[in-house]
């Protein structure tokens, strides 16, 4: 009952986001229950404070706004700080807007950073407070390092930060699920659970 309460209030709260035309949703499904074994794609970091949990609120194509997205939404209180989960140099930087809402008027407003990583893709860090953002275009980023903090503008009913990769097959950019490092190893997140950001020993 708990579970379903939380699932409508967050299927109510939730819509962001661009749409990826090749959503991959079974391949996904695959991944996320560890049906597809083989698999060498990078292992992202936690995009949040190493020692904290935070709460997937919405995964990998599911129902309501990430129907044809392959991007993940974490639940996060206004202010709470945000680290690179790879890598990369910043190539897209937004942080002036200070409106966001469950609208898609408010979509423009969606403060954000893009970091491009050595093979090509690119991660997208969004719905940003307002300043939240502390690099600029061209700032070379290391995993693990704090960028900015999150908030809610854009696109968003409730604060948040909205976590996506793309990857450019022959000219078409598309959102890729991607595999985070968790306490029981490299995983696919999955909706309405926790994970904490541990790092693993060195
Ligand atoms: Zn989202």
């Amino acid at each position: 009952m708990k579970k379903m309460i939380a699932a409508i209030i967050l299927m109510v709260a939730f819509a962001s986001c661009s749409v990826s035309k090749d959503p991959q949703r079974k391949t996904a499904r695959l991944l996320q229950k560890g049906k597809i074994k083989e698999d060498t794609s990078w292992v992202y970091h936690l995009p949040y404070k190493e020692g904290t949990s935070h709460l997937v609120i919405q995964g990998y194509f599911s129902r309501f706004s990430h129907k044809n997205r392959a991007a993940i939404d974490f639940k996060m209180r206004k202010g709470t700080e945000v680290y690179a989960a790879r890598d990369g140099v910043v190539i897209r930087m937004v942080k002036h807007n200070n409106k966001g809402g469950w609208n898609r008027k408010y979509r423009q407003y969606a403060n954000m950073i893009v970091i491009q990583h050595s093979d090509g893709t690119r991660a997208g860090y969004w719905h940003l407070k307002q300043d939240g953002a502390f690099v600029n275009v061209g700032d070379t980023v290391r995993t693990g390092e704090l960028i900015g903090l999150s908030g809610k503008t854009g696109y968003s009913a409730t604060p948040h930060l909205h976590f996506m990769v793309w990857k450019n097959t022959n000219g078409n950019w598309q959102q890729v699920p991607t595999r985070f490092l968790t306490k029981k190893g490299a995983k696919y997140l999955r909706p309405l659970r926790w994970y904490r950001n541990k790092q693993a020993p060195e």
